[in-house]
């Protein structure tokens, strides 16, 4: 069980993320925009975050670069929900720093699977040097 911040803007996109997340027994936290889920990922350090690219306002790629260069938040692995179609936006997300993307229309074993992937690395990460593990 681990704690993830699900930053998305579409409605029915984060009812459907969030119950796939409650039903693997995480926790979710959500925030509609990337001001929101910046503040959230800072206060709340969770193990996880899943960023839509296209938010209103500061858009995910941006929000992304900004986690990435805050200590805070920075070993946070990050997946980039990205439109299907848009390669550009799959090469931007691994610019911008994150650790994997997902392509939407969602497919929930896509979705488990690199959840469950990143998790696991974040927790092999925090074995290896427990200095860095969020408390
Ligand atoms: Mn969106």
């Amino acid at each position: 069980m681990a704690s993830v911040l699900v930053v998305e803007d579409n409605p029915a996109n984060m009812k459907l993320i969030t119950l796939l997340l409650t039903k693997a027994d995480h926790t979710v936290l959500s925030a509609v925009d990337a001001e929101t889920g910046l503040i959230l990922a800072r206060a709340e350090r969770p193990d996880l975050i899943l960023m839509d690219i296209q938010l209103p306002g500061m858009d995910g790629l941006a929000a992304t670069a900004l986690l990435k260069k805050d200590p805070t938040t920075a070993a946070i692995p990050v997946i980039a929900l990205t439109a299907m179609a848009m390669k550009e936006d799959q090469v931007k997300s691994e610019i911008a720093g994150c650790d994997a993307y997902i392509a939407k229309p969602l497919r929930h074993q896509e979705m488990y699977a690199a959840v469950d992937t990143l998790l696991a690395k974040a927790e092999l990460r925090s074995e290896a040097d427990p200095v860095a593990q969020p408390t």
